[in-house]
């Protein structure tokens, strides 16, 4: 995993390790860089990179489980075993699209999201095939709608969450939403051009279609996924256009 949570619950990227903890006990000990785990909050360590007492023939940087206990950070072998980030399952990632809800929002989801807005703007458009983050730096209104949508529909109810899989909780999560306006990703263009129902419906680089066109990005199987898949749609629900699949897995865990 590339994220990790100190005590607190902020949750952070594992670059940004030093800056937060100033190299403070107990996340720094003996050399080590130690912390949570974002969703099952048993401890992890930083492999890899510089400046780090962990042997690896890579400098990337990651973040795995610790085999024991760890001194002063939680250790909790039962929870770690259930857990998404935990590779040792190879079913446990796919527990992400059928969480139950909680009654109350997760407060340090709602933090991390707030914190890290542009960038899952833009991971969540990648999904979707369309540009969020404009090239002038702003944020698409559309993705505004998509991420309201997502809270109404309870997504910031869940007990745990996983930085990695937020762009996808969202994009499953949210309705159709209007495409009109949006730019798309060169991939989606070429989809666009080729559809013999839309193809007239580019002007500049913004799609604007006669008719409500929406995306929707749904699981190609809802208790196993392993695709998600982007599509367009009428208002009444006919398909216009797929735009593509990607994998429901995130790649590069421990
Ligand atoms: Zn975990």
């Amino acid at each position: 995993m590339e994220y990790v949570s100190l005590i607190s619950g902020e949750t952070f990227h594992i670059n940004e390790f030093e800056k937060k903890t100033n190299k403070q006990p107990p996340y720094y000990q003996t050399g080590g860089k130690y912390a949570l785990c974002p969703w099952c909050k048993s401890s992890v360590q930083i492999i890899g990179g510089l400046n780090n007492s962990t042997h690896s023939r890579t400098r990337k940087m990651y973040a795995a489980h610790t085999p024991n206990e760890t001194t002063k950070l939680n250790f909790d072998n039962e929870a770690k075993f259930e857990c998404v980030n935990y590779k040792g399952n190879d079913n446990n990632w796919q527990k992400i699209y059928t969480i139950s809800k909680t009654e109350q929002k997760n407060q340090e989801l709602v933090d991390f999201i707030e914190n890290n807005i542009d960038q899952i703007a833009k991971d969540v458009g990648n999904i979707l095939g369309f540009k969020f983050i404009l090239d002038s730096g702003k944020r698409s209104k559309v993705f505004d709608k998509v991420y309201e949508s997502f809270k109404k529909n309870g997504g910031l109810r869940v007990p745990n969450f996983t930085p990695e899989y937020i762009p996808r909780m969202i994009a499953i999560k949210a309705d159709p939403v209007s495409c009109w306006g949006l730019i798309p990703y060169e991939k989606t263009l070429k989809r666009i051009l080729e559809s013999s129902k839309l193809k007239e419906s580019m002007e500049g680089n913004q799609i604007k279609p006669t008719d409500t066109v929406k995306v929707i990005c749904v699981l190609d199987d809802d208790e196993h996924p392993k695709h998600l898949k982007t599509r367009l749609i009428f208002e009444d629900n006919t398909p216009v256009l797929d735009i593509q699949n990607i994998s429901a897995k995130v790649s590069q865990y421990d």
